[in-house]
């Protein structure tokens, strides 16, 4: 028989977005909260991030990723939020029960409030259909990024990464720092993919040479990868015929996108986003389905932790707002030049924050607001990467009086190459 247990927010997944949004619940007045996570550890991806970055934003000092969630962790430890750990949730029905179960057995929670927090996953070969042989030696970034900084093993040592993204750019030092020889960095776009701030630190310092425009095309090894061919693209990414080099490596890493975890959030019948892969929400971060919220990276995802706290405390406030699930005016759609627009449903327009990124690499942008085919709203933004949200404050938007579909595009002068 499971056990069965009766709360007003159950929140699923310890990252710094449930950690956040369970301490908040708790703070606002919430009883019983509890928050589950499946690791032996809470802090979910901050505990492999020994580099530091990590909460300048909010704390105005640089931490490192453990250094950053064991602040939450200290202040969870000083209230009665119910942390479970190695409790791993394995389903959530529309009528918010949450089945889990860890070395106690197994558990049936009833609860008033679903906070999903569950983060994302990385994209792996098959899903990129790379090419090639099937050797040991393809790894993907944040795997190879666990293995060095919490299992002490080096995944290799002549290592060739595919994606410019922020884990690849990291891993590219911190395997250079091991001992490995980073052969180089390929990524299929005409920029950066990654902070440029990682690029400057990770690659430029250390002298690992970034091959803008390029792309695996074949894997080569029968045990172990022992080469990789690199081919040129044209503009429309596809391998240039006669342009191939092949790079003799040992090791692949892939770092080509992350995915938001959302099986459990399918499995409760939550609409989901095609742009960001994570539920619809509105500025409460409140799913279309009465009383399930979602945070941090299951939502979409999100350039900077501190961001991902800053929501979260919302969603924990947000428990108790019982105006959170009203009908949306405002459906905002993501136009040209943006790749993600989060929330995308509005009530009123009057709290919270509202995040973009762009498709591509600008200077000199604007972003702007369109209302039936009318601009009501512009602002400037004189760089803007994909890699980086634009984060702006909901009521800082005049927003239409009437309700109904919002368009936001970003243009300005194309960036090709680094900046
Ligand atoms: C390599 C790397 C480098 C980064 N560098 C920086 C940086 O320098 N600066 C910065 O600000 N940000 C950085 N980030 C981003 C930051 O780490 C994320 O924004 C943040 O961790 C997202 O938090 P989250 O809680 O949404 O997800 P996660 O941290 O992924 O946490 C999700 C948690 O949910 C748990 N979970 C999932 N499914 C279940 C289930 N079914 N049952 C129970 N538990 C479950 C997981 O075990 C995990 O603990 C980096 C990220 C990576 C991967």
């Amino acid at each position: 028989m499971p056990r069965r247990v009766k709360a007003q927010v159950v929140v699923i997944g310890g990252g710094p977005a449930g950690m956040a949004s369970a301490l908040a619940a708790f703070e606002n007045g919430a009883r019983p909260v509890f928050l589950l996570e499946r690791g032996e550890y809470l802090g979910g991806i901050l505990n492999q991030c020994i580099h530091p970055g990590f909460g300048l934003h909010l704390f105005g000092e640089e931490l490192t990723g453990p250094e950053y969630a064991e602040r939450f962790k200290e202040k969870l430890s000083r209230t009665q939020v119910e942390v479970l750990l190695n409790t791993t949730v394995l389903e959530i029905t529309p009528q918010r029960i949450v089945r889990a179960v860890n070395p106690q057995g197994v558990w049936e929670f009833e609860t008033t409030r679903a906070v999903l927090s569950m983060g994302c996953r990385e994209r792996t070969r098959g899903m990129l259909r790379l090419p090639g042989t099937r050797p040991a030696g393809i790894f993907t970034a944040g795997l190879a990024q666990y293995l060095v900084n919490i299992e002490g093993l080096l995944p290799g040592k002549e290592v060739l990464i595919l994606g410019s993204g922020d884990i690849g750019l990291i891993m590219a030092r911190r395997l250079t720092l091991e001992g490995a020889t980073v052969k180089a960095v390929v990524e299929v776009r005409d920029s950066l993919s990654g902070l440029l701030r990682n690029y400057v630190q990770c690659l430029h310092d250390f002298n690992i040479p970034l091959w803008l425009s390029h792309t695996v095309t074949t894997i080569q090894g029968k045990e172990r990868v022992e080469g990789v061919v690199v081919s040129r693209v044209d503009e429309g990414g596809r391998a240039i015929p006669g342009s191939e080099r092949v790079v003799p490596c040992d090791t692949l890493l892939l770092s080509v996108g992350l995915i938001p975890e959302n099986e459990l959030s399918r499995q409760a019948s939550i609409p989901l986003c095609p742009r960001t892969g994570g539920p619809v929400i509105n500025e409460y971060f409140a799913c279309e389905r009465e009383g399930f919220f979602a945070c941090g990276n299951v939502v979409g995802v999100f350039d900077l932790v501190d961001y991902v706290t800053l929501v979260s405390q919302g969603v924990g406030e947000a428990v108790n707002i019982p105006t959170a699930f009203s009908p949306a005016k405002y459906h905002l759609v993501p136009g040209d030049g943006v790749s993600l627009v989060i929330p995308q449903k509005i009530q009123e327009g009057k709290k919270g924050f509202l995040f973009l990124r762009s498709l591509q690499s600008f200077r000199q942008a604007a972003v702007s607001f369109s209302f039936q085919g009318k601009e009501f709203h512009k602002l400037r933004v004189p760089l803007c990467y994909p890699s980086e949200m634009i984060r702006l404050n909901i009521q800082d938007i005049p927003w239409p009086s009437q309700g109904g579909e919002i368009r936001i595009g970003i243009t300005g002068e194309r960036i090709r190459g680094i900046y």
